[in-house]
């Protein structure tokens, strides 16, 4: 929401501008506040339970700067392919602090993992577990399994939902509960728990702690009929931010209440074990905004439109594809305060494609050329959750904003990024490369 506390707001991040920062790094560009991700954690690390661990899900945002960021306040890992986890290790996360979880890990990844020891593969798949015997076996090595489990159970309130039905995410329940001699099975393996993901986007608390109960019990009671120790349980996470108007903030205070009391119980029954919570969203989206500048303004049968240099390709979930209905992410005009009355824009992207926009008849001051229009709540799930190849446009420039320096953490990509990796060959006589040229 434009008024959410725990956006970035304003024309300045830190006391710079976002003026400046689009003249110094150009546009369309991210620019992410280190000051709202460190509260994002520590507000919530505060008051949680110490027992549970929180693991970055580096899906979210998977830019090595904010992950060693995260990583200096503490949080540990989660990583779903080979990348994130060299990732999280160039963060200084250590393995022991990561686990990996995804349903379709390849030999290399799971190789990597057994190499760098890391605190849990989690298995999503019997055929999976399989491999990775095999492969700790060749190594001579064994191997930390968490098993992700397809739960019998679904609790209601999260807006993508994992599990709880037919998924292709973990084992189900009831055939794990089949497996009596699984430990058995597989000798290079050591099962060390379990890992339940019930869904994202979770906006009520009173949700969360309904999810986190069940899992607790369903460890507990996979552990026993399985005879499979509880050295680590990963209750997912979920947490969400919000994004449309009516959506709320979730109050860690409110959360912790009805969250550490269940931590409590199940960490004194089992003084041994690890718990895991997952967050992604929760920590970087409220940090980040999009920035993109007008570049062009129209009318089109009775409807303005701006044209500014962003869209799709940088910011799927913003754009709304894939979704039923496009609803607006908070915008704002960031590069100046407006004193006439807001109006009604339309703010389209450069790619061909009537999808690309931003905004849908959002209310905005009166645009000019050259003005800043901001998409904020944007900092996870962005580039690297959309299709940045489109229209050959590459990835965008990201800075992040620390202790009032303004970081370039990524570079914009440029031609040689783009083509360079491109081949064509001469087809039919013509000179074809050089031709071309
Ligand atoms: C995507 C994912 C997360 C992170 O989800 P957020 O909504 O970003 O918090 C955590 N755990 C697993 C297994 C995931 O697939």
């Amino acid at each position: 929401m434009a008024t959410d506390p725990s956006s970035a707001t304003g024309l300045h991040i830190q006391g710079l501008s976002l003026t400046d920062l689009a003249a110094e790094f150009g546009t369309p560009l991210y620019v992410y506040d280190a000051d709202v991700v460190t509260r994002q954690y520590q507000d919530l690390r505060e008051l949680l339970h110490p027992r549970l661990e929180i693991f970055y899900s580096l899906k979210a945002n998977p830019n090595v700067a904010i992950c060693a960021l995260l990583g200096s306040l503490g949080a540990r890992a989660e990583v779903s392919s080979l990348a994130e986890l060299v990732t999280a290790q160039r963060a200084g996360i250590t393995p022991d602090d990561i686990v990996f979880p995804g349903p379709g890990k390849t030999p290399d990844e799971l190789v990597a993992c057994l190499d760098a020891g890391i605190a849990a593969i989690v298995c999503e798949s019997l055929d999976e577990l399989a491999l990775v015997d095999r492969l700790a076996g060749e190594r001579g090595v064994t191997a930390r399994v968490a098993l992700r489990v397809n739960p019998n159970f679904s609790v209601k309130g999260a807006k993508l939902v994992m599990s709880g039905t037919s998924r292709q995410f973990g084992i189900d329940q009831e055939t794990l509960l089949a497996q009596r001699d699984l430990a058995a099975r597989f000798p290079s393996v050591r099962l060390v728990g379990f890992h339940i993901y019930m869904g994202t986007r979770v906006l009520e608390e009173r949700v969360v702690a309904e999810h986190t109960e069940r899992i607790l019990e369903a460890a507990e009671q996979l552990a026993d009929a399985l005879g499979i120790p509880l050295e680590l349980v990963d209750i997912g996470g979920g947490l969400g931010v919000p994004y449309f108007e009516g959506e709320r903030t979730l109050d860690p205070a409110v959360l912790t209440a009805l969250l550490n009391p269940l931590v409590e119980k199940f960490a004194a029954d089992h003084p041994r074990t690890r718990l895991v919570m997952e967050l992604g969203r929760y920590l970087t989206a409220p940090a980040g905004i999009y920035v993109t500048r007008v570049r062009y303004l129209k009318e089109s049968r009775g409807e303005r439109f701006a044209v500014v240099d962003g869209g799709t390709h940088h910011h799927m979930a913003a754009v709304g594809i894939g979704s039923f209905v496009k609803r607006n992410f908070p915008m704002r005009l960031l590069n100046r305060t407006a004193t006439e009355d807001d109006q009604t824009w339309n703010i389209a992207g450069p790619l061909c494609t009537p999808n690309d926009t931003l905004g849908k008849k959002v209310s905005l001051p009166p645009l000019r050329a050259g003005d800043l229009v901001g998409v904020l709540q944007s900092g996870a799930y962005g580039p690297s959750a959309s299709p940045v190849l489109f229209l050959s446009h590459g990835h965008p420039a990201e800075v992040l904003v620390h202790e009032g320096r303004a970081l370039l953490v990524r570079e914009r990509d440029g031609l040689d990024d783009l083509l360079g990796k491109q081949r064509t060959y001469d087809f039919h006589g013509t000179g074809g490369p050089a031709h071309a040229r």
